[in-house]
């Protein structure tokens, strides 16, 4: 974006200059350089501060560098780093009592990213197949939704449809069957055409694809859909989970258990790369000793971090908070709606919310909107074209919500409809 870009200081500049010349050209980011973080608020290399509407894609939702969490990882990392799991630690039993009983689940199977806990949940599931359900060797589909999320590895991307994010990326992996996402009808229909379903693999509100809230009853029905069939419903709620929609788990608006819970970004309050799959027993365990692993899962600093991260959503009550705050914002986006026809349409759940500009999916209207809300001292970014995503630290207070608001109607003044 040449025109945006004589904004930028001769600081900023030569750094962004520097990602780009030594760096891989895998992300587009937002033309703005931070390099400081508390609660809500980023600062940039000039010192000019921001309200953070991403969260890093709901990871800090604990709010930036918050002094318990990282107090944690100072701690346990002066005292010990990693062991690998070849070698009992005196963290890592703590963290997964304290995890399992935290979400309710048996057992926990600890990985590093978001992406890597998908793997293990498929994995695991695989195995149930075979060895408890008795799918034949290699028969074992899982279901997933059309316009889902769950990483960037070779087997997530093969049951994709993003096309930016599959081509030339072939071959891909077999064994997943896609259906409509908060379409109950389509599920039914492909549990009942095969014997060899494994498992259901479904984001509770798909964040990637510009917070799709699905329709009220769409997960205790799909879940109760699961059980009948003897298939595992398994929960990616990477993003939406630890609070961040007004419960601890998404899933809990329809107070369901899945069956495989899997988490990341905001177990860690986005400190350190941690994620977990949650399970109970009769599925865990199919899961033996050199079947599966990480040389960073499981580590004393990720236990030890994400004991705190977790304690801090419960002390300071960040789903109540999350809950509260998000109607007050989706309804003052829907007064500014109504003043300013930009904003076609508000959605979301908790403070994990999106609008959609009225421009159509190719336009860069909605890129330029957020280069308006930087210049006006808040960060979003635009995904899936016309949508932009307002997902703050979850430790954001009402009068800074009113602030933003402000804020975001200023901006989008600028190009009033
Ligand atoms: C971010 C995300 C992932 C992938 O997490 P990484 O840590 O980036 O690998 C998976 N599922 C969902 C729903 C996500 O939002």
């Amino acid at each position: 974006m040449i025109h945006t870009e004589n904004k930028l200081s001769n600081k900023a500049a030569v750094l962004i200059e520097k990602e780009n010349k030594y760096g891989a050209h895998n992300y587009h980011p937002l033309p703005v350089v931070l390099e400081r973080g508390e609660g809500v608020y980023v600062w940039d290399v000039d010192g000019k501060k921001y309200y953070d509407f991403l969260s890093a894609y709901s990871a800090v939702n604990q709010g930036h560098c918050h002094p318990k969490i990282i107090q944690a990882m100072i701690n346990q990392s002066q005292k010990l780093t990693l062991t690998s799991r070849a070698f009992y630690n005196d963290q890592l039993g703590e963290y997964e009592e304290y995890v399992t009983k935290y979400f309710g689940f048996d057992k926990v199977l600890p990985m590093n990213t978001g992406a890597e806990a998908v793997e293990t949940a498929l994995k695991i599931c695989r195995k149930w197949a075979y060895e408890v359900k008795g799918i034949p060797e290699n028969q074992a589909q899982v279901i997933v939704c059309e316009n889902n999320f769950h990483g960037r590895t070779t087997t997530i991307i093969s049951f994709s449809n993003d096309e930016t994010a599959r081509k030339n990326f072939g071959p891909f992996t077999d064994g997943f069957i896609k259906i409509e996402y908060d379409n109950l009808e389509a599920l039914e229909k492909a549990l009942s055409a095969s014997e060899n379903i494994a498992g259901f693999l479904v984001e509770p509100i798909q964040g990637e694809a510009g917070v799709y809230v699905p329709s009220e009853g769409y997960l205790a029905k799909a879940k109760a859909l699961c059980e009948k069939h003897n298939v595992l419903f398994i929960a990616d709620e990477v993003q939406t989970g630890i609070a961040r929609t007004g419960k601890l788990l998404a899933v809990h608006h329809e107070n369901v258990q899945p069956d495989i819970l899997i988490l990341g970004k905001a177990i860690s309050g986005g400190v350190y790369p941690i994620s977990a799959v949650l399970c109970n027993d009769e599925i865990m365990n199919v899961i033996k000793p050199g079947q599966h692993g990480s040389t960073f899962g499981g580590n004393p600093v990720a236990a030890a971090v994400a004991i705190a991260a977790l304690e801090v959503v419960k002390d300071e009550k960040l789903a109540e908070n999350a809950e509260r705050l998000g109607a007050i914002l989706r309804k003052g986006l829907n007064e500014i709606a109504e003043r300013n026809h930009l904003i076609e349409l508000v959605r979301g759940k908790g403070l994990l919310n999106a609008i959609v500009i009225n421009s159509g999916e190719d336009s860069d209207l909605a890129w330029e909107i957020c280069l308006k809300f930087r210049d006006n001292g808040l960060l979003a970014k635009p995904t899936h074209g016309n949508k932009i995503r307002f997902a703050p630290p979850l430790v954001i207070t009402e009068e800074q919500i009113y602030d933003c608001l402000a804020i975001i109607e200023k901006s989008l003044n600028d190009f009033k409809m």
